[in-house]
């Protein structure tokens, strides 16, 4: 598979305005290779404004335009994304690092929202309703709610943009996009491609900028920005909603997680490591919804760790790009430090290394595959989300345990459970505080369900019906007749 790298490089996309090279750029490096891939404009606060004045000057027709046209419109987005997918995915497997099958993974995922957007787009439908008293009618309309501001990650540099824009676009709203500083590159073509399938000027913008904090915030302060949509650390999240304050702006954030991934008495482990494999390894572990501590009942704890040691060591580690490769790199060398030093400390306080536990020597920013076992419920690898390919591993003795210690978190992103009994995992499942949980599956992203998070892991929902909510207010009419 090939990689096509925009080159080169034509400028930000802020409505219908000519290419401009007068400003700085932001490199965007290989993390396989420490190598330069391409480079984007660094953005100023002049273009994010700039941004929104296209955004606010689209805003007008693009509403206007019937639910059935930007159903279309959307739909020819998933058609040519998936007409695309392999330039797409190796784009992304060559700024972001992970495998091939993971990024194909990533593109068809992104597409979706297209599609599901493009059904939803036609059913935005109100209500009518009577008073109690019987005395006035109820009528409640959705209108889009204006200029949305999308912030998105590394980690899935194409669905975590088209899971904000496609239920923006269908329900009115035109968008300012910006990507991380990491990723630029999927963004880009995503929004060329959007271009192309009819999407008018204006209606996707796209600004790139190392002053992210600067640009970010002089955007939520103009009055025209109705809504800020964001998907990324729980720092920068909580910092945004004090920015978002001011303006008293609709935010939606996805932020980060710590998944349990709990393992009952009555499991079978070879599909408990099927399921590890997936909710562990997509993306070598650089996922919000990764399973970040793995409980197993303590009568299955050699068994599955065994497994799961033999199948890490199997994984052949390489840059994503390469068609044999099973775990990328991670993201950058930072990451790297951060995975080693979790990893050494939780070694320190008493945890064994099953495998892994080491960078192996080769350049790029890798990190082998991990197994710890014995981990100490208190290790800062159990407390803090990992984002590399670590599986640390716990033992419990009870279900109230194990419940306890999967809620004694300040987040609740995702949570996985393991059984046989499905009405015990069920019962489980009611009892986990996570908005979502993945029962006898490693998997649980759908463009059709509800993403999100309770306590600090986020606010408001993306994918299903919800996800098209976050961008619409209800208008409610009182009349009678
Ligand atoms: P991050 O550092 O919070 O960055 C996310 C985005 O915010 C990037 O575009 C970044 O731009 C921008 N940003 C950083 N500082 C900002 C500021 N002061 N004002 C405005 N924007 C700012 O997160 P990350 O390291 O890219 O992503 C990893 C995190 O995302 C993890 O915690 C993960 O769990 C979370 N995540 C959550 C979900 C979910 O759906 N809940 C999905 C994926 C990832 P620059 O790149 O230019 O700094």
């Amino acid at each position: 598979m090939t990689t096509s790298l925009p080159s080169p490089y034509s400028g930000l996309i802020i409505g219908a305005a000519p290419p401009d090279r007068g400003r700085g750029t932001i490199d965007v490096f290989d993390p396989s290779s420490g190598k330069l891939l391409s480079s984007v404009p660094d953005g100023t606060v002049d273009d994010g404004l700039a941004a929104v004045d296209a955004a606010a000057e689209a805003f007008g027709s693009w509403r206007a335009t019937g639910p059935r046209k930007r159903a279309e419109i959307l739909r020819r987005c998933w058609e040519l994304m998936t007409e695309r997918k392999d330039e797409i995915a190796g784009l992304i497997s060559s700024e972001n690092g992970k495998t091939l099958a993971d990024a194909l993974g990533e593109v068809t995922y992104a597409a979706e929202f297209f599609r599901w957007y493009s059904e939803e787009a036609v059913r935005a439908v109100g209500q009518l309703g009577t008073s109690p008293n019987g005395t006035n009618r109820i009528m409640v309309s959705y209108e889009p709610i204006g200029v949305a501001v999308l912030i998105t990650p590394w980690n899935f540099p194409a669905a975590m943009a088209t899971r904000k824009i496609a239920p923006a676009l269908a329900a009115g709203c035109p968008v300012v996009l910006k990507p991380a500083s990491e990723t630029p590159l999927t963004s880009y073509l995503i929004a060329r491609i959007c271009a192309e399938a009819g999407v008018p000027d204006g209606v996707i913008n796209v600004v790139t900028t190392s002053r992210s904090g600067e640009v970010v915030r002089a955007m939520l302060h103009d009055p025209r920005v109705r809504s800020l949509s964001f998907t990324g650390s729980t720092e920068v999240g909580r910092a945004l909603l004090h920015e978002a304050a001011d303006t008293v702006l609709k935010s939606s954030m996805e932020l980060g997680g710590n998944a349990p991934f709990i393992v009952l008495d009555d499991a079978v482990p070879d599909e408990v490591v099927d399921g590890l494999m997936i909710a562990k390894m997509r993306n070598g572990g650089q996922a919000c919804t990764a399973a970040n501590r793995v409980y197993v009942h303590r009568s299955l704890v050699g068994k599955v760790s065994r497994l799961l040691a033999d199948r890490f060591a199997d994984l052949t580690i390489g840059p994503g790009t390469d068609p044999a490769t099973e775990c990328g790199p991670l993201i950058n060398d930072r990451a790297v430090d951060k995975v080693a030093s979790l990893v050494d400390s939780a070694v320190a306080a008493g945890a064994r290394v099953l495998v892994g536990g080491e960078r192996p020597g080769r350049e790029g920013a890798f990190y082998t595959p991990t197994v710890l076992v014995d981990v100490p419920p208190q290790a800062d690898i159990v407390r803090e989300e990992v984002f590399g390919p670590v599986a640390s591993i716990i033992a419990f003795d009870s279900d109230d345990e194990v419940v306890r210690a999967a809620n004694a978190t300040h987040l609740g992103l995702a949570a996985y459970v393991y059984t046989s009994d499905l009405r015990r995992g069920l019962r489980m499942a009611d009892r986990i505080e996570a908005g979502m949980v993945a029962v006898n599956r490693g998997l649980l992203s759908d463009p059709a369900a509800p993403f999100g998070g309770v306590k600090e892991s986020g606010l408001g929902r993306e994918g299903g019906f919800e996800g098209m909510l976050e961008f619409m207010e209800s208008k409610y009419i009182a009349t009678s007749w």
